[in-house]
């Protein structure tokens, strides 16, 4: 079951809408999805809207990332819609339990509390005081002379009196009116990266993917994952290989490697090594989030890999921007 979720997510991964809306996610840009109420009285996900480019499809979108265990949803709204027509401009009515009408009164109830008097509001009121109808004291500290004691409705049409109100709806779009059986009742939710997708996401795309254009930007052809066959005859993967159309010895290779705790430890140096030890790239990289151990850097020294360390994807083109970019345009790589 949980292997069948991984793979969903691994092909979800891949998708590039995907890739926009989580690295948002996992960067920090936004820390969840929240469903805002526009002026037709729907809630909408615009962020996820301007990604997807079509409303119709951010439903299902954020459905198939729930299922998969991208997203986890926490409940934000219940809505209700028209049975008729589907509008959600809807409003709520208080109706007499015995005429259905809505044409009714409601006033608080007051308790004399010296007394044990209990009468609706307007027959305390004489002349701006409140006076109680059976003592006739005055009432003039709430909770110590008299406290609230609920509501009392009375219905204008047929005059009856009553405390609960039976609600009913109508829709300001068709007029009708309709019960609570009868409405189209549907949730809303907010969400949030799941806990899976926060393990996995980081090291899989979310930090290839905007080094990766960096690199196409700047003229390289770049595979991520790539696959390099080495002297030896074994294949071997990089995070991220990128070389020059017209000059494939020129290859660079990068791994990354995220330890959001601490420190990247010198076990992706070691692995590396033995990668480019059989493959021979022109350079070697490994992009450490947000940092490296200090066994870790005098590794890479030793074995002659680049090291960046970086917090995040945009901290590490800086880097790569001006340690390799610029030097490549002054140096062949030849
Ligand atoms: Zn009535
Ligand atoms: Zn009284
Ligand atoms: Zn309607």
């Amino acid at each position: 079951m949980s292997d069948l979720k991984k793979r969903e997510r691994t092909e979800l991964y891949k998708d590039h809408l995907v890739q926009a809306l989580i690295s948002k996610l996992v960067s920090g840009e936004i820390s969840r999805l929240e469903p805002s109420f526009n002026s037709k009285h729907e809630y909408r996900y615009p962020l996820v809207e301007t990604i997807v480019g079509d409303q119709a499809k951010v439903e299902k979108l954020l459905n198939e990332l729930t299922s998969a265990g991208i997203l986890t949803r926490e409940l934000h709204d219940k809505v209700l819609f028209c049975p008729h027509c589907s509008s959600p401009k809807i409003s709520t009515h208080y109706n007499c339990p015995h005429c259905k009408s809505f044409n009714i009164s409601k006033s608080a109830l007051i308790e004399h509390i010296p007394c044990g008097y209990i009468d609706t509001e307007d027959h305390f009121e004489k002349k701006g005081k409140l006076l109680c109808p059976r003592c006739r004291k005055e009432l003039v500290k709430p909770d110590a002379d008299y406290r609230k004691a609920g509501i009392w409705c009375t219905c204008n049409d047929c005059n009856k009196s009553f405390d609960i109100p039976v609600p009913s709806h109508l829709c300001r779009d068709c007029n009708k009116r309709f019960t609570f059986e009868d409405a189209h009742y549907r949730t809303t939710y907010s969400y949030e990266l799941g806990a899976k997708a926060k393990q996995e996401a980081p090291l899989d795309w979310v930090l290839t993917t905007p080094i990766r254009e960096f690199l196409e930007n700047h003229g390289f052809e770049v595979e991520a994952p790539g696959f390099l066959k080495g002297k030896s005859g074994a294949k071997h993967v990089f995070d991220i290989v990128a070389f020059k159309s017209e000059d494939s010895k020129c290859t660079t290779v990068i791994d990354l490697a995220t330890s959001p705790e601490d420190a990247v430890s010198e076990q992706p140096i070691i692995a590396m090594f033995a990668k480019t030890y059989d493959v021979s790239p022109k350079k070697a990289c490994l992009i450490a989030i947000p940092k490296i151990t200090a066994n870790g850097k005098k590794m890479a020294k030793l074995y002659n890999i680049g090291v960046i360390e970086a917090k995040n994807p945009e901290d590490a083109i800086d880097v790569l921007e001006n340690a390799y970019i610029r030097k490549e345009k002054r140096v062949s790589c030849k």
